[in-house]
């Protein structure tokens, strides 16, 4: 039995695909996110029920991610949306990734590669001031890419820097049509148009052009509260059920009486005579430290409350109000048990994060189980 382990549904993966297939329509091609292992997810087993249902294109980070697609037969095409450098370029180009590109030293690099045909996806730079070229510089660039024959520009992209703030995206949208406008004045004609992720796909559906970038809403989460009452604002009708749970069982039980310290530093002190259980799970398995102190946790249905600083392989937590708690039984860090629920923006919350960044953060090495 693993120390904790991860419990994927994989019928809310579908669930949340499909419904956000029907938002999309039949005309708008769906990437699938799949970087940062799938959001903590499990890249191969995400990206296999994504391929099997209905998903156009796979987006990853980095060549490795995709290498370990194209080992696992996954067949879709792949955009790599991080940076590939020049001395692996022909790595990419002969596993068929379609590459971010945004600098002329790949295009030369991609150039050197004929009779190779290199597909690229042209990043523009919109107003999130990340990976990008700017539209002043973009005639030049395109006029440079038309050199290489064996070069095929089939995708314009950009990147929302925060979807819930109106006048930003829009003005980002404008500029991204412009950049499209001078492709194609410029004889350059993308066939894929992208620009929205998870947040904007939720709430504009003018952001779509033939294809939108979906990580987040794949694994069931929203992107903000803020998000979410746009949603129910516009009266859009769309449930996202969170796919993933994190599981582990009680390794010890004991009491403390008042007034004990509990862990490292004496960071916290009993203030009852305390049932202390202990788990296995610590900030190396993506329990963060964050949650030292203020942390809770679910056994038989009933919240426990972290006590003193969550430790690198184990947290000690308050099951005084749960008696019948014993080695052995399970305890939930993330999902549901009986009426109970800890979700991801709680966990988050008490990290001063994003629910991003705790189901991306949990450690790879965790069994995941799907269901
Ligand atoms: C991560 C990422 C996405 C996915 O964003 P979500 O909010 O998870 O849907 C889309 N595009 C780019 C460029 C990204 O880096």
């Amino acid at each position: 039995m693993p120390t904790s382990w991860l419990e994927i549904s994989e019928k809310n993966i579908v669930h949340n695909i499909k419904s956000i297939k029907f938002l999309l329509g039949k005309k708008t091609n769906f990437i699938a996110v799949v970087k940062a292992n799938a959001y903590g997810h499990g890249i191969v087993a995400v990206s296999k029920i994504a391929e099997k249902n209905g998903v156009d294109m796979l987006a990853v980070f980095s060549l490795e991610e995709a290498e370990i697609l194209r080992k696992n037969k996954i067949t879709k095409p792949i955009l790599i949306l991080g940076y590939v450098f020049t001395d692996d370029l022909s790595r990419a180009v002969k596993l068929d990734c379609h590459v971010t590109v945004y600098d002329l030293e790949i295009i030369e690099a991609l150039g050197l590669m004929r009779p190779d045909k290199a597909k690229i996806h042209i990043k523009v730079e919109t107003g999130l001031n990340r990976q990008g070229i700017a539209l002043k510089d973009l005639p030049q660039f395109l006029k440079l890419v038309k050199v290489h024959k064996n070069i095929e520009i089939v995708g314009i992209f950009s990147h929302f820097a925060d979807s819930d703030n109106k006048e930003l995206t829009k003005s980002q949208l404008e500029k991204f049509k412009k950049a499209i406008k001078i492709c194609n004045n410029n004889g350059v004609y993308p066939q894929i148009k992208h620009i929205a992720s998870t947040g904007s796909v939720l709430t504009m559906p003018e952001s779509y052009f033939n294809a939108v970038r979906i990580g987040l809403g794949i694994y069931g989460l929203w992107p903000s509260l803020k998000t979410k009452l746009a949603v129910k604002e516009q009266s859009v009708k769309i449930e996202l059920k969170p796919a993933m749970s994190w599981k582990t069982a009680i390794i010890q039980i004991k009491y403390a009486g008042n007034n004990n310290c509990v862990g490292y530093g004496c960071a916290e002190k009993t203030k009852r005579k305390t049932k202390i259980a202990v788990l296995p799970v610590g900030y190396w398995d993506g329990y963060g430290r964050g949650l030292s102190k203020i942390g809770e946790i679910l056994i038989h249905g009933k919240r426990c409350k972290v006590l003193g600083r969550i430790c690198m392989n184990m947290t000690i937590i308050d099951a005084t109000n749960v008696p019948d708690a014993q080695i052995g039984n399970e305890a939930v860090l993330l999902g549901k048990q009986e009426q109970e629920e800890i979700t991801a923006e709680e966990i988050a919350e008490h990290c001063g994060t994003i629910n991003y960044e705790i189901v991306a953060r949990i450690n790879p090495l965790l069994p995941r189980v799907y269901l």
